[in-house]
């Protein structure tokens, strides 16, 4: 028997081993049982590591274990200054990692608080004035609360950069700047990043000292959990494909990523009519539309939930079995963030990417930057594609190095391609999975962890 650490031996107090022992969490993630010594000794961090590896625990426990002896049960807000803050890209997110603090702390006094733009600064002031402790926040809400005058951060003691590479990504730097220069000069800060970029890492030498560095894999690859494909296939089969694919996978609960949110409304418009259960989430939706959405995923009244890669950023999703790239980012570092979404916490997934021929030179900047090869099929659907004449297609391409499928559409299950894929890499169990009968196969629901129906 190999050595296992578990939570008690990394010196949790036992308040929130029992909140963790109530997640029905039993052993640390790797990036957990590395970062939770490091930050209880009260060191500076810089994790590489992505979503789904446990990360949000991996500050979380730590930064309410050492706010411990502050807390307080009185009523006054004077004792209950913000200690501790968590900065993250989107609202979604920031919205996951409080309901992680939330539930960490419940045997606790802490109080944790989740300020976000999108909705009415005003509903957020009442919160605030009560007091709390550890404040999760988008950078730019935090900045209209600090110029109302309604948040002080002169108590500030931890300060964490979650998906820092995303923050950068968004134009956050100089927000960025203008918080930290408002925070105590002596504070612990700790900084995740999903990749490491030569900017991920002026960040850490600006504001960080001495940081410990963490890699729980390493930097800009990805999760070996998740099974990737790629389909090589004309832009005007994409959406018939997808159709196929959504039928007859049996999927449950898959994110598709568009590259834009009209790509993203048309799919999910296009879908609905053909009774697959869609729905889109992109920046142009309100935050009642985003939470109704996601929502209903969770509840799995909705299969499909077509994101643009700010929307989906964040989103914690436990077991998803599958993540489609209707089309493949120009961003190489989008791919690993969006195939994060499947593949969490030990469960396996299966990513696709539907690439078009102009959509090659992506792929393999891809390629190189998570330094392997992605197993390519191209697919001929048996209804003629209308690629515009003088075009690349993959009807046309050389095809030695790839499988070529066909597909008939609106046919169920005839081409023996279909007994093959996507619950392989669903189950959990790889070895057995493929021999089953598409027709006996059950793709996993997936589930938002601390989600946002149970919000009142
Ligand atoms: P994160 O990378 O923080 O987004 O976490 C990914 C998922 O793993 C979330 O659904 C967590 O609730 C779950 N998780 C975090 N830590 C553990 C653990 N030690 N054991 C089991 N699940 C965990």
């Amino acid at each position: 028997m190999t050595e296992t650490v578990n939570f008690d031996s990394l010196g949790l107090a036992p308040e929130l081993l029992k909140a963790l022992s109530e997640s029905g969490y039993t052993s640390p993630t790797p990036i957990q049982a590395q970062a939770i010594p490091v930050a209880l000794a009260g060191g500076d961090i810089m994790a590489g590591a992505q979503t789904g590896t446990g990360k949000t625990a991996a500050f979380a426990l730590p930064l309410l274990q050492k706010l411990l002896p502050l807390a307080s049960s009185s009523t006054s807000p004077a004792k209950h200054p913000v200690r501790a803050l968590i900065l993250t890209p989107t609202r979604e997110l920031a919205i996951q990692v409080e309901e992680s603090v939330k539930t960490y702390a419940k045997h606790t006094q802490l109080r944790s608080l989740v300020v976000y733009g999108g909705v009415d600064i005003k509903t957020q002031t009442p919160h605030l004035k009560t007091g709390i402790e550890v404040l999760v926040a988008t950078p730019g809400r935090l900045l209209d609360h600090i110029e109302q005058k309604t948040l002080q951060l002169n108590q500030v003691q931890m300060l964490v950069l979650d998906e820092a590479d995303r923050m950068l990504d968004m134009g956050f730097m100089p927000d960025l700047k203008r918080i930290l220069a408002l925070l105590p000069k002596q504070r612990q800060n700790m900084m995740f990043s999903a990749t490491f970029s030569n900017e991920i890492k002026k960040l850490a030498d600006d504001f960080l000292t001495k940081p410990q560095l963490i890699e729980v894999a390493r930097s800009n690859a990805t999760n070996d959990n998740v099974t990737q494909k790629v389909y090589q296939v004309a832009q005007s089969d994409k959406e018939s494909l997808l159709v196929q694919l959504l039928k007859d996978a049996d999927a449950k609960q898959v994110i598709v990523f568009t590259k834009t949110k009209l790509t993203a409304s048309r799919l999910s418009r296009s879908l609905v009519k053909v009774g697959i259960a869609a729905d889109a989430i992109h920046g142009d939706k309100t935050q009642q539309e985003r939470i109704k959405a996601l929502d209903a995923f969770k509840a799995g009244t909705v299969t499909a939930l077509i994101a643009t890669d700010v929307a989906a950023r964040g989103l914690d999703i436990n077991e998803l079995p599958m993540v489609i790239n209707y089309e493949i980012p120009s961003a190489p570092e989008d791919y690993v963030h969006r195939i994060g979404r499947t593949g969490r916490a030990g469960a396996s997934g299966e990513a696709i990417s539907f690439v078009s021929a102009d959509e090659e030179k992506y792929l393999l900047e891809i390629e190189k930057l998570i330094k392997h090869q992605i197993t390519k099929e191209v697919i001929v659907l048996a209804k003629p594609s209308r690629t515009p004449r003088g075009k690349a297609s993959y009807q046309d391409s050389p095809q030695e190095e790839s499988v070529t499928k066909r597909i008939t559409p609106k046919k169920k299950n005839i081409d023996p391609w279909f007994e093959q894929p996507y619950v392989a890499a669903a189950q959990k169990n790889h070895a057995s999975a493929s021999a089953r009968p598409a027709s006996t196969r059950k793709a996993p629901v997936a589930a938002l962890l601390g989600g946002l129906a149970n919000k009142a």
